[in-house]
C-alpha cells in the first residue's frame, strides 16, 4: 500500500480507538513505518550504489519500522509514560503494519519469496530483500489495479473525514 491507502483506509480502522488522540499524529502514525523504513534503504543505495542484500541487513525497505518489535516497544513506552502522542503514533503504526500485512496476501505470490518483516529476527538475522530493488521500480509495483484501487479507496475515506469535520463545524457556529 501506499501514501492515500494508509492514510484513508488507516485512519479509518483506528476511529473506534481514538479516545481524544490526535488526529495528524494517528496520520503521522499511518505512514511512521515507510517514513522510517523507505528513506533508511534508499539512502544506503545512493550513497553505497548497492542494492538488496548486497547492503546487508538493509537490505529492503521494510525493515526496524516494519517489525513487531518496533509496534511492541512504542506500545510498551505508550503504557508506560501514558503519552497521547505515542499512544496516536502507536496506534497509526498498527493500522499501517495490518494493511502491509493484507496488502501482501493479496498481491506478493509464495514464490516472489518475499516475507514480512514483522517477525524478525525470528525469521532470521536478515530482513525480507527489496523485491524492487530500484525507486523507479518500487513506484511501478504500486501502477496496478489493487494499489490504484486502494489508493483511491484512501483518498475518498480521507476527503470524506475532512468534509465531514468541516461540515460538523459549519453546523455548530450556525447554532
Ligand atoms: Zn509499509
Amino acid at each position: 500500500m501506499f501514501i492515500f491507502g494508509h492514510l484513508g483506509i488507516g485512519l479509518t480502522l483506528a476511529k473506534p480507538w481514538f479516545r481524544g488522540l490526535s488526529r495528524r499524529l494517528v496520520l503521522v502514525g499511518t505512514l511512521l513505518p515507510d517514513i522510517l523504513d523507505k528513506p533508511l534503504y534508499y539512502a544506503l543505495v545512493w550513497a553505497t550504489g548497492k542494492r538488496g542484500v548486497e547492503l546487508g541487513l538493509i537490505s529492503g525497505t521494510r525493515t526496524f519500522g516494519h517489525t513487531a518489535i518496533f509496534i511492541l516497544i512504542l506500545g510498551a513506552l505508550t503504557l508506560f509514560s501514558k503519552s497521547r502522542v505515542l499512544g496516536a503514533l502507536t496506534l497509526g503504526t498498527a493500522t499501517h503494519l495490518l494493511l502491509d500485512a493484507v496488502s501482501d496476501s493479496l498481491t506478493i505470490m509464495p514464490e516472489d519469496g518475499y516475507v514480512s518483516a514483522l517477525l524478525w529476527p525470528f525469521t532470521g538475522y536478515a530482513f525480507p530483500v527489496q523485491p524492487a530493488p530500484t525507486l523507479e521500480a518500487h513506484l511501478l509495483h504500486f501502477a496496478t489495479p489493487f494499489f490504484c484501487g486502494a489508493e483511491s479507496l484512501g483518498f475518498v475515506l480521507l476527503a470524506w473525514d475532512f468534509w465531514i469535520r468541516r461540515f460538523k463545524r459549519s453546523v455548530s457556529v450556525i447554532r
